[in-house]
């Protein structure tokens, strides 16, 4: 039978014993995911059907239902984005962090709730995502150096290459309020920037420091008794944008 290797603990399985991973959690929206037809979208304003029907004063609730239900959203993953990249016990054990995760997500990473968090639970929520990265299909054939950071449950300190930064959703990065939780990724001289997401957040990792245009809270700053966490709007720059962009252009390829 086919050997496949733990991507977290590293030793080698049979298929069957992987188990079926989640990216990003299920709890956090990646349940029935749509995929939006953007170029769809665009076409429909430009050849004026939308704009007709306003005019003729139908209910905009009813023009943006049928838009999306009808044309511009197609079923991709019935069950979720599912990835085989961990073995049951890793992913047992990452199940964990992702409880953790989930009460960041819930207080939707207000900095004031956050700071009541224990120490162990910030911890676990920056592994919790860092850990969803080792699953995303771009990232299929990096080696990650933070590998002994998620595996070890008490380990407090990362000094590798990959920061995490996130924003918060908005309207900048929604366009019609749509979140699309596609990932991705950018390539740079300077490195490399996958990107995920949830219904809430976007999160970039990246093996160089930031862009200075790009506000985003770097996700160890969680930490701290405080931190400023950014808006899409916040940012004169978003990585989200050229990533969307990159996507819709893979799909003109096709
Ligand atoms: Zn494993």
């Amino acid at each position: 039978m086919e050997k496949v290797k733990c991507r977290l603990c590293q030793k080698e399985f049979d298929i069957s014993e992987m188990s079926k991973e989640h990216y990003p959690a299920r709890s956090v929206g990646n349940v029935d995911i749509i995929a939006f037809d953007k170029v769809g979208m665009v076409d429909k304003f430009l050849n004026g059907e939308i704009l007709d029907r306003l005019k003729r004063r139908e209910n905009v609730e009813k023009i943006v239902d049928d838009t999306f239900d009808k044309d511009l959203v197609k079923e991709e993953y019935p069950e979720g984005r599912t990835a085989l990249s961990f073995c049951r016990n890793c992913n047992t054990f990452l199940g964990k962090y992702d409880k953790s995760y989930l009460n960041f997500f819930n207080v939707d990473g207000d900095p004031n709730k956050v700071k009541g968090f224990s120490k162990r639970t910030k911890l676990n929520i920056i592994k919790a995502i860092y850990a969803k990265f080792i699953s995303i299909p771009e990232a299929e054939n990096e080696e990650f150096d933070f590998l002994e950071f998620i595996n070890d449950e008490r380990s407090e300190e990362y000094l590798g290459n990959w920061s995490l930064y996130f924003i918060k959703r908005d309207l900048s990065t929604d366009f019609w309020g749509f979140n699309d939780i596609r990932t991705g990724v950018l390539h740079y001289d300077e490195g490399i920037v996958y990107q995920l997401s949830d219904e809430k957040f976007i999160y970039n990792l990246m093996n160089f420091e930031k862009h200075p245009s790009f506000n985003m809270t770097n996700i160890f700053e969680i930490l701290e008794k405080n931190y400023k966490m950014f808006y899409g709007e916040d940012s004169e720059n978003r990585y989200n944008d050229f990533i969307m962009l990159s996507l819709l252009e893979t799909e003109e390829d096709d």
